[in-house]
């Protein structure tokens, strides 16, 4: 199998697998740059799996279900450009031979949807969205800062080396504020160091691991002693009233 970040837009990716012959994709917010790939590799588009129902990740699906036929899936509650298959909690996704298992991840919006697929190729495969970030985590549009800690607590329990496919190249912005908040992680600066080279080369920091989360981004990691300490730093009212995760988020909302 061969997995494939398509870039569009600004800074999203839409993820690609295949085997050569068939081929799905995650969040087609444009479909050009995925009918590209599947003629310059001679694929047919099996099935599309949509995590949420933002433009920039659906935008494409209706041109790439009339080109290709491709079976549509996507999150019971939201509103996506039907016909589809509805999926929710527990639900598994076959195609390409493979099994995806669904996870609802609500907080960014509120029926947003992971697909986890647990054997493929050695290791774990996660399609997140906008939930998991490299570094960070998708604004609360919808949902509540409770909400998106558990999404995030489910997807952290997944297996260490779980290959984190995020829907966005937000990973140096995101590294930039996670040393803000913990500075002497030193995980996290050699970490930056990576991706700044990878940046600079043009090249994709993504997919990320649980592993590596775990270890660098701030949102996994509240319940560090530091990271408490610097968010009560910016804002010790707001850590009593409102928690530590809270407070990290509203506090990356207004960080340049
Ligand atoms: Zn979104
Ligand atoms: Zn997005």
């Amino acid at each position: 199998m061969k997995l494939i970040p398509l870039p569009a837009f600004a800074d999203n990716y839409l993820w690609m697998l295949h085997d050569g012959q068939s081929a799905l994709v995650v969040d087609p917010g444009d479909a050009a740059p995925v009918l590209q790939a599947l003629q310059r590799e001679g694929l047919q588009l099996q099935s599309i799996l949509v995590t949420h129902h933002h433009a920039d990740h659906t935008g494409g699906v209706d041109a790439l279900r009339e080109a290709t036929g491709a079976q549509v899936y996507g999150p019971a509650r939201e509103t996506i450009p039907e016909p589809l298959q509805r999926l929710s909690d527990g639900d598994t996704v076959q195609t390409l031979g493979l099994a995806f298992q669904v996870l609802d991840v609500p907080g960014h919006t509120a029926g947003h949807i992971a697909y986890y697929c647990a054997a493929l190729d050695g290791a774990p495969l996660l399609f997140c969205g906008d939930t998991l970030f490299s570094g960070g985590c998708g604004r609360l549009f919808e949902g509540t800062p409770a909400q998106m800690q558990a999404s995030l607590g489910k997807l952290s329990a997944l297996p260490g080396n779980t290959r984190v496919c995020c829907a966005h190249e937000y990973t140096l912005s995101n590294l930039k504020f996670a040393l803000e908040v913990e500075p002497d992680n030193a995980a996290l600066v050699a970490y930056q160091a990576q991706c700044q080279a990878l940046r600079a080369d043009g090249q994709v920091t993504l997919p990320s691991s649980i592993e590596r989360e775990l270890q660098i981004n701030p949102f996994l990691r509240s319940q560090q002693a530091t990271i408490i300490a610097s968010a009560r730093r910016f804002d010790a009212a707001g850590v009593d009233q409102h928690g530590v995760f809270a407070t990290l988020r509203q506090w990356k909302n207004q960080y340049r």
